[in-house]
């Protein structure tokens, strides 16, 4: 990682997350109410699941390299464990809310249950753009994030991850701050740490790739062969990554993928109609995603707008960035040829938006199942750092494949059954683990 102190640009609140238009929470909290009504839930238990158990704000003070003290903004929301400890990752960006946070962390207890592991679902996250500080910084956020919160957090109660624009060298600044604190060796306070410290082999795959095995079962539904198939990608992150290298194994070619300039806080997409060549953009993409635009050009990249990956002609669309990507502004613009909607990244569809992929007969993996391969290899590293045993790569994705081509299953099944669309499915499922191990226990 970088040090890369120059192009502070006052970012406008004008792009994907813009608060004001939309709020991911409610969204959330609507999706709630619609699956609750399916499944007949009682006033107490809609009212228990529809807000955070526990949150928390807190104000983390860092000396900047320049020497004086500027005041960051963190959070932890802990939406539900009643299936077991909350886990959910931590994002650092410039424009996070603290209802962005609130939805992801009642989406993680969706996710959590939908593939039927023992956790609850918390997100955390803090208000700051990575671009903009030294490494020195990034591990004083990192540990004040850890001293604001340990007390509140850990390996049985509540579990950290990496989420947006965060690391495995993040997670384990977090994990020695913890430790330090806590006085002991805690391998299971947090995931997504580098393998050469108590992290699972595959997590940093794993998402991507999960995201591509929820896609092969759906073309097989859809009785369509992968290498006949083309993808348009949104982002370039982890998940965008992992799933562009898997779909090209299983024989897929993706033609477009996108980046957010955070120097002048744009979004662009680089296309090449024969294939994106996956090193030689990940040659010219920063630790964070972002894609070098002048560079992709020399080398032969087409730079298109932000939005032009969803109307891209190919028959899968895989956003993999951040929330609010498919509405019913955007809807519209998808190519008549599109099959297939795999929701790599959290929240990017709109109610309006789902709605509209319905009525259009597109095929959509919901995000609690499409990128649930990244809390699944979590909670394998969880498991693996309380016994302090490690598994082979080969094992970790063998249960992966399990866990997951499981979890399709069982959603499209409710679906067939209940004849619902697969992102009701996945609540339905999910919504009612949870509700019933809250009423076993006696919380409603
Ligand atoms: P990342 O920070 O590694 O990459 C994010 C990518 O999105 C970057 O290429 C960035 O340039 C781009 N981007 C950021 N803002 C954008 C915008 N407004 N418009 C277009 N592109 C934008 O993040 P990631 O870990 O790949 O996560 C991506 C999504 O997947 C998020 O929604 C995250 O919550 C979700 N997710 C991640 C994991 C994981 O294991 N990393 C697991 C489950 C879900």
């Amino acid at each position: 990682m970088t040090a890369r102190k120059a192009t502070t640009v006052a970012i406008k609140k004008s792009t994907a997350t813009d608060a004001k238009s939309y709020n991911p929470f409610e969204i959330a909290q609507q999706q709630l109410d619609r699956i609750a009504d399916v499944l007949g839930l009682d006033e107490p238990t809609r009212d228990l699941l529809r807000n955070p158990v526990r949150e928390y704000h807190f104000s983390i003070p860092i000396r900047m390299d320049h020497g004086g003290i500027q005041i960051f903004r963190g959070f932890r929301v802990q939406h539900n464990d009643a299936r077991g400890p909350c886990k959910g990752g931590i994002r650092f960006h410039p424009l996070e809310t603290v209802d962005t946070i609130r939805a992801l962390a009642m989406w993680m207890t969706w996710k959590c249950s939908v593939v039927d592991i023992p956790l609850g679902g918390s997100k955390g996250g803090i208000i700051c753009d990575p671009h903009n500080l030294s490494v020195h910084e990034i591990e004083q956020l990192c540990r004040g994030w850890v001293r604001q919160i340990s007390r509140d957090v850990g390996p049985y109660s509540d579990v950290p991850a990496p989420d947006v624009m965060t690391n495995p060298q993040d997670m384990l600044w977090m994990l020695d701050e913890f430790e330090t604190i806590h006085r002991g060796k805690y391998p299971g306070f947090i995931t997504g740490k580098p393998p050469s410290v108590g992290g699972s082999l595959g997590r940093k795959e794993a998402t991507g790739y999960m995201v591509i095995l929820t896609v092969r079962e759906a073309l097989n539904e859809l009785n369509i062969k992968p290498e006949n198939t083309t993808a348009s990608i949104q982002g370039f992150g982890n998940v965008a990554q992992y799933s562009l290298e898997l779909y090209h194994k299983i024989g897929g070619t993706v033609i477009c993928v996108s980046s957010w300039d955070p120097a002048d806080n744009k979004t662009f997409c680089c296309r090449k109609k024969t294939g994106i060549i996956f090193d030689e953009i990940y040659s010219i993409t920063d630790p964070w995603g972002t894609i070098n635009r002048t560079k992709a050009q020399e080398l032969g990249y087409e730079i298109l707008p932000g939005e032009a990956w969803l109307e891209q002609d190919v028959d899968i669309l895989i956003p993999a960035a951040v929330e609010n990507q498919i509405t019913a502004d955007t809807a519209p613009k998808i190519n008549p040829r599109v099959k297939l909607v795999a929701e790599g990244a959290n929240g990017p569809t709109t109610p309006e938006g789902d709605q509209m992929l319905a009525n259009r007969g597109i095929f959509l993996i919901p995000d609690i199942l499409c990128n649930a391969g990244g809390v699944t290899c979590s909670y394998f590293e969880q498991v693996q750092g309380n016994m302090n045993y490690y598994w082979e790569e080969k094992e970790v994705f063998e249960k992966l494949d399990a866990k997951m081509t499981a979890a399709f299953h069982a959603v499209r099944d409710v679906a067939r059954r209940r004849k619902l669309p697969m992102r009701d499915a996945a609540y339905v499922l999910a919504i009612d683990r949870v509700a019933r191990a809250c009423k076993d226990r006696g919380w409603c």
